[in-house]
C-alpha cells in the first residue's frame, strides 16, 4: 500500500476537524470537502484546501459519491478518511475509491458488508468466537418459525430487521400472545424502512449495559483491543454519555471480553479500527452488532489509552501496520465523554439558529472536539451534535469532580443545548455510583419532566 501524502476528508463538523489534526501532526496534506451550508465551517477554514461538493441536503452532497470522488481527482488527494456517519460504512464506496487508487481509510468492502447485514454479522461473530444473544438461526420467515423459535429461546423475546438500524424495526413479545402481532409488524415496519421485510429474533434481555469494544486490525491478522467503553446513557439507543473503563467491569472481565475479540479480528483479518458492540447482563456479554469505523465516542478511549486512534487508523492504511502491541496497551485513570447537542436539553427538539457567545472550557484533562465558535450559525439540514466534552481523570470521582467544573464554565449562547442535562447528571447520584443501565436515562428523564 502506497505512502499516503494528501487526505480528502469526506466528512464535516467535529470529526471533520478531529481528522484534520491528525493529519496536521502527521505532516499530511488535507482537503475540506463541504457542502454549501457550510462554507464557513471550521473544518473548511482549517484545511490546506476545500472543494464544494453540493448543496446543503446530504444526498446531493456528503454522501454523493460521484462528487466525492471527483474532488480527489481535482486536488490529488490520494487518500479518503470517512469519519463517521455518511459514507463511513458504505461498501460500494470503498469499492469505487479502490477501483480509482483511493486509499480508503478504514476496513476492506467485504468486512463492510459482513458487518452491514445484521444476520451474517452475527453468525459471522459467532463462528469467531464472540458471544452473541440467544435467537434464531438466521431469518425467522413464517408463523410457525416464530412460534417454535420463541419457545425455545423463552420469552420475552425481540423481532429485530435483518437490514435494520437506528433502533428501528424492532418489536418485542412478551407473550405467546403477541408474538404474531410482533412478529408481522416488526416485518411491514423493515418493508417499509429499509425496503427487506426480513427479521430474526432475539432473547430480549431486561436489564442490560451497553458494552462495546475498541478493537484495531492491521489487515494482515495481528490485531489488538483497546478496552471497552460503557455507553448505556442512551436516549432512543443514540448515546448521550460515555466512559471508559465501564463503571461495571473488573480487569478480569476486561481483558477476557478484550482478547476474545482481538482474537476475533485476527481470524477475520480485520484492518482499522472497528468496534464490537455489546449487550451485558448478570455478567455475561451478547454481541449486538460491529460498526466498521470510527465511532463518535473514541476519544474515551483515547484519554485513557493516550494512543491516537486517528494516527493509527492513517498508519494501518498506508502499510505501516499498528504502533503497539496489547503488551503496550496500558489503561490510565477514567474518562467521561458528554455529546453536546444543539437541542433542548427536556424535549430534545433540535435548535438550530446562531451561536451569539461560545466559551469552551479549558484546564487539565479537559478536551474539547468541536467546530463550533462565536457567531458560527448552526444548518438545520445535520444532526445536532455541536461538541464533545471529554474529561480524564486518575480516578472515576476526579474525572466526575473535573466534569463538574467544565460543565460550570462551558457557555454557549443563542441556542439550547444539551449542557443543563449533563449539569443534572453530573450531581445524580445513580450516575456517582456508575449504576445504571440502557433504560436509565429514559426513565430518568420521564420521571423528572412530570
Ligand atoms: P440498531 O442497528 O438499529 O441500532 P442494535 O442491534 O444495535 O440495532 O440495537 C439497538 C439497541 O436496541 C441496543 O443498544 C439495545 O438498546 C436494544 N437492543 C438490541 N437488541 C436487544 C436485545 N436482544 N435485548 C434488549 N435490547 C436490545
Amino acid at each position: 500500500m502506497p505512502m499516503i501524502s494528501k487526505i480528502l476528508i469526506a466528512n464535516r463538523g467535529e470529526i471533520a476537524l478531529r481528522v484534520l489534526r491528525a493529519c496536521k501532526e502527521l505532516g499530511i496534506a488535507s482537503v475540506a470537502v463541504h457542502s454549501t451550508a457550510d462554507a464557513d465551517a471550521m473544518h473548511v477554514r482549517l484545511a490546506d484546501e476545500s472543494v464544494c461538493i453540493g448543496p446543503p441536503q446530504s444526498r446531493e452532497s456528503y454522501l454523493n459519491i460521484h462528487q466525492i470522488v471527483a474532488a480527489c481527482e481535482i486536488t490529488g488527494a490520494d487518500a479518503v478518511h470517512p469519519g463517521y456517519g455518511f459514507l463511513s460504512e458504505n461498501a460500494k464506496f470503498a469499492d469505487i475509491l479502490e477501483a480509482h487508487g483511493i486509499t480508503f481509510i478504514g476496513p476492506t468492502a467485504e468486512h463492510i458488508r459482513i458487518m452491514g447485514d445484521k444476520i451474517t454479522a452475527k453468525t459471522t461473530a459467532q463462528q469467531l468466537g464472540i458471544p452473541v444473544v440467544p435467537g434464531s438461526d438466521g431469518e425467522v420467515k413464517t408463523e410457525a418459525d416464530a412460534l417454535r423459535t420463541a419457545r425455545e429461546i423463552g420469552y420475552p423475546v425481540l423481532i429485530k430487521a435483518t437490514a435494520g438500524g437506528g433502533g428501528r424495526g424492532m418489536k418485542v413479545a412478551r407473550t405467546e400472545e403477541d408474538l404474531i402481532e410482533a412478529w408481522t409488524t416488526a416485518r411491514t415496519e423493515a418493508g417499509a424502512a429499509f425496503g427487506n421485510e426480513s427479521v430474526y429474533m432475539e432473547k430480549y434481555l431486561g436489564k442490560p449495559r451497553h458494552i462495546e469494544i475498541q478493537v484495531f486490525g492491521d489487515g494482515e491478522g495481528n490485531a489488538i483491543h483497546l478496552g471497552e467503553r460503557d455507553c448505556s446513557l442512551q436516549r432512543r439507543h443514540q448515546k448521550v454519555w460515555e466512559e471508559a473503563n465501564s463503571p461495571a467491569l473488573n480487569v478480569e472481565q476486561r481483558m477476557k471480553i478484550g482478547k476474545i475479540c482481538a482474537d476475533a479480528m485476527k481470524k477475520l483479518k480485520y484492518r482499522g479500527a472497528g468496534t464490537i458492540e455489546f449487550l451485558y447482563e448478570n455478567g455475561e456479554f451478547y454481541f449486538i452488532e460491529m460498526n466498521t469505523r470510527l465511532q463518535v465516542e473514541h476519544p474515551v478511549t483515547e484519554a485513557i489509552t493516550g494512543i491516537d486512534l486517528v494516527h493509527e487508523q492513517i498508519r494501518v492504511a498506508s502499510g505501516g501496520g499498528l504502533s503497539v502491541t496489547q503488551d503496550e496497551v496500558h489503561f490510565h485513570g477514567h474518562a467521561i465523554e458528554c455529546r453536546i447537542n444543539a437541542e433542548d436539553a427536556r424535549t430534545f427538539v433540535p435548535s438550530p439558529g446562531t451561536i451569539t457567545h461560545f466559551h469552551a472550557p479549558g484546564g487539565l484533562g479537559v478536551r474539547i472536539d468541536s467546530g463550533a465558535y462565536q457567531g458560527y450559525r448552526i444548518p438545520p439540514y445535520y444532526d445536532s451534535l455541536i461538541g464533545k466534552l471529554i474529561v480524564h481523570g486518575r480516578t472515576r470521582v476526579e474525572c466526575m469532580m473535573r466534569l463538574r467544573r467544565a460543565l460550570d464554565e462551558f457557555v454557549v449562547d443563542g441556542i439550547k443545548t444539551t449542557l443543563p442535562l449533563f449539569q443534572d447528571l453530573v450531581s445524580n447520584q445513580d450516575i456517582a455510583n456508575g449504576d445504571y443501565d440502557i433504560h436509565w436515562l429514559e426513565d430518568y428523564l420521564a420521571k423528572t419532566s412530570a
